[in-house]
């Protein structure tokens, strides 16, 4: 699926960066996480393992966002991610709320809960 909106403060937000590491062995081949890669950073290898299987292998190796999906689905706990950090510093934080877009909820002031007397 493709988006075609594009984010009001995509020029604050920098996407995560993972790397994905994949333990050959345990890999039984079923391509779930080649399927769901919302990046499309893994295809099926030509290579095998002991098993016969063929594992995943990246081809998209700055493409990986760390979103963690490939480990979530993969039954057999074979692949996963980690973070990439380039030492860049943090994207700043959001602006604080305007004043007017703040919300009164329940008539509750600054000063606490209605007492006795205000209870109808
Ligand atoms: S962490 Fe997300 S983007 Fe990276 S390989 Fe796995 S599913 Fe794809
Ligand atoms: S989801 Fe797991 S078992 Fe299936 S192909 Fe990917 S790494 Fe191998």
């Amino acid at each position: 699926m493709r988006y075609w909106r594009k984010p009001l403060d995509s020029d604050r937000v920098r996407a995560a960066r993972g790397e994905v590491r994949i333990i050959v062995e345990r890999c039984k081949g079923c391509g779930f996480c080649i399927e769901y890669c919302p990046r499309d950073v893994l295809v099926e290898s030509a290579s095998f393992n002991r098993k016969g299987y063929h594992p995943p292998e990246v081809v998209k190796r700055g493409e990986c966002v760390n979103c963690s999906l490939c480990e979530m689905i993969c039954p057999d706990f074979a692949i996963f991610s980690v973070a990439l950090t380039d030492g860049a510093p943090e994207p700043a934080p959001a602006p604080p709320l305007a004043p007017s877009a703040l919300v009164s909820v329940g008539g509750w002031e600054e000063t606490g809960p209605p007492s006795d007397g205000d209870v109808s």
